[in-house]
Parts: C-alpha cells; structure tokens; sequence
C-alpha cells in the first residue's frame, strides 16, 4: 500500500486540479494516503511565473478537505514544498510553524535566481552549470534546515540540453553529493524519491538509481516516496517500479511524516 508524499493541487502556480480532484483520483488509486505540498517559492522571479503560496487560506482549506474527505483506509495531510534560497531562510523558517504542516519537502528551485527549467540558466558549459546546481543545493539545505526530506535532488538534469550528461547524475560530482548526501543524514532528515523523472522522460526517478545507493551506503535510512503530480493521471506514477528498485537497494521501508515526525510504511 502506498502513500504519495508530493502532491500539488491548484494552489501551486503550476497546477489547475483543484485538492478534491486529487483526493478522488489518489482513493480510486487504492492509496492508503496522500500528503498535499503545494508550492512556497519567495522571492522567485515573476518573469518565470507566480510561485507565492495563498498562505492565509491554504493550511485551513486543505485541512478542512482532509478532514471531510479522509477514512479509516485513506488519510489526507497536509505539507508544503519550500522553494530554499539562502536569503529567504529566516522567512521560511517563520513560514512552516505559522501552521501545524505535516510535512516540509526543502526544494531547490532556482540557481543563483534563476530556473533551470529556462533556457536561460543553460547558457554557457552545461556541465558547469549542474556543478553550481548541487553546490547551490548544499548552500541552501546549509541555510534552512527546518525541513523534513531533501525534494528531488538531480531532477535538474531533465532540463540539460546536452543528453550525454544526463545519463550519470551522481559520478562526475561524486564529492558534492556525497557531502549533500552526509549533510541530511546528519541532519536527520530524509531523501525524497520522486517518480516526476520518470514521468519525464528520465530511466530513474530522481534522484538516480546510483544516487540512492550510495545514501544508502553512507548509512541513510529516511526515504520518503512522491510523485510531484499536478494533475490526477500522474499520482503515484510508476511506484510499483520505485518499489521493486528500492528492494533491489535494500531499504523495506519508506517514511510518511505526521505532525513533522516520520512512520515507517513497509515497502
Ligand atoms: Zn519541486
Ligand atoms: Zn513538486
């Protein structure tokens, strides 16, 4: 039975499916529960797009939703995905207690304020660009570190223009995600598999098959499962595939966190 930990609904500005559509669609899945984490993206450039969370009626109206809506088999929480930069730390740190969140997913979104999913952050050495992409990574889960699972670290590499790099994530910057990879364990925090890679053209989920492992190597224990859907076809997408990777790794359990601590589901 699963549970998809990453899921948007029309209050993030890249989704037109209102909760209830992705309630229904995630119960006639046969889930056992979703987590909402709609999109909180401060200070992200509005030439890309408008990323702020209605903070004032988001909590109270997806928690209302959940109340109604989740039974004994199928429970509804509510989170949110925080887009990290450094110099909006403090102001996300004072966001994820205004209320009593579920769950906090610490993205990375921007590169030095800019979107890698534009062109724009491509210009120049691609290679150099996914370098400063996980150094910027650590920068930021350095800075804010009020969140529970790391959201789809190397999903950048969708974006690359060059297909060649695409094909190995994790060896060619093998000492920083190494060191992102020791800084969550210490810090306690899970690594999220998200399925949106797959979803996207990519043959992992993100992170990588060889990324996963070494976290697993280094001694990561926390992971969490989500698959980033906007819309209902892509709840939950290619799970049972995630799950038969994720046994093969070694891990028998994933992470649902309530009320910010986590329960372990069996795979
Ligand atoms: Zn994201
Ligand atoms: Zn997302």
């Amino acid at each position: 039975m699963f549970w998809d930990n990453h899921m948007h609904s029309s209050f993030s500005g890249d989704s037109d499916t209102p909760a209830i559509q992705m309630i229904n669609a995630a119960r006639a899945l046969g889930l056992c529960g979703i987590t909402f984490t709609d999109h909180l993206d401060l200070d992200y450039p509005s030439k890309y797009g408008f990323f702020d969370l209605d903070l004032k009626n988001y909590y109270p109206t997806l928690k209302k939703l959940a109340e109604e809506n989740s039974t004994p088999d199928f429970t509804i929480l509510v989170g949110m995905e925080v887009g990290i930069q450094p110099q909006i730390a403090k102001e996300c740190d004072r966001i994820v207690h205004e209320y009593d969140y579920d769950f906090i997913i610490g993205s990375t979104h921007l590169v030095d304020k800019i979107d890698p999913y534009f062109d724009d952050f491509w210009q120049g050495k691609p290679q150099q660009k996914l370098v400063r992409y996980y150094e910027s990574i650590l920068e930021n889960i350095n800075s804010f570190t009020d969140f529970d699972s790391l959201g789809h670290l190397d999903y950048v590499f969708r974006y690359s223009p060059d297909p060649l790099l695409k094909a190995d994530t994790y060896r060619p910057y093998k000492e920083l995600v190494d060191e992102i990879l020791i800084q969550i364990i210490r810090m306690d925090k899970a690594l999220e598999i998200n399925s949106g890679g797959l979803r996207k053209g990519m043959p992992d989920p993100n992170p990588s098959a060889d990324i996963i492992k070494r976290y697993k190597e280094l001694g990561g224990k926390l992971i969490t499962l989500g698959a980033d859907a906007h819309n209902p076809t892509g709840i939950a997408y290619e799970f049972d595939m995630i799950k038969e990777m994720l046994l093969g790794i070694g891990y028998k359990e994933f992470a649902v966190y309530k009320n910010r601590k986590p329960e372990a589901f069996p795979l």
